[in-house]
């Protein structure tokens, strides 16, 4: 089975103060469900990855993640676009909120997440893909053994421009999420 693992923040939805506290927040790029839609029509399972210290941090509650995660889903099924799975780490080692402020496997790029997915999933590793806007998204991808793709969107383009003090490098670089799944699309199916 094949999996696409997408981040959220800066790659499925604009991420334009670092932390989205509520739905009002929460704008899906205008190409999200485009690109979602490729995935699904190519049998791609759809999972969302996210860290979400804003748990740890005290910036909104499990319940808040989960409301901006449904409105997620609602918006993007409106145009026929669907996730299979959202996975999200509330942890951070300098959070205040207990039982979240601690270093946690499920905190990207530490690859818990992947393997919370293969429990529902059997995921294979070399015929999936890891798309995110950080230097984070792509160390998870690359502990295990996916493609990863960085998007310019979000932080994207800094994360390109300090490409140097990042610890990999990605396997592709484009613009933006609809760039990737087309990129999937028409040029690395075969995998
Ligand atoms: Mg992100």
């Amino acid at each position: 089975m094949k999996a696409m693992f997408l981040d959220r923040d800066g790659t499925i939805n604009h991420d334009d103060h670092g932390y989205i506290k509520s739905l009002t927040g929460f704008r899906l790029f205008d190409f999200t469900a485009t690109a979602i839609k490729i995935f699904n029509e190519l049998d791609y399972k759809t999972i969302v990855v996210s860290n979400q210290a804003g748990v740890a941090k005290g910036f909104y509650t499990i319940p808040e993640v989960d409301a901006v995660n449904r409105y997620m889903c609602e918006q993007l099924e409106k145009e026929n676009a669907f996730l299979d799975m959202i996975l999200y780490s509330p942890y951070h080692p300098e959070g205040s909120v207990p039982p979240y402020n601690v270093p946690h496997i499920s905190r990207k790029p530490l690859p818990g997440m992947f393997f919370t997915a293969l429990h529902t999933f059997p995921i294979k590793a070399s015929l999936s893909y890891m798309i995110g806007d950080k230097d984070t998204d792509i160390e998870f991808g690359k502990k295990v053994g996916l493609t990863t793709i960085l998007v310019k969107t979000g932080n994207g383009a800094d994360t390109w421009n300090n490409r140097k003090s990042c610890k990999v490098m990605p396997d592709f670089v484009v613009e933006n999420l609809l760039s990737a799944a087309i990129l999937i699309k028409t040029h690395l199916q075969t995998k």
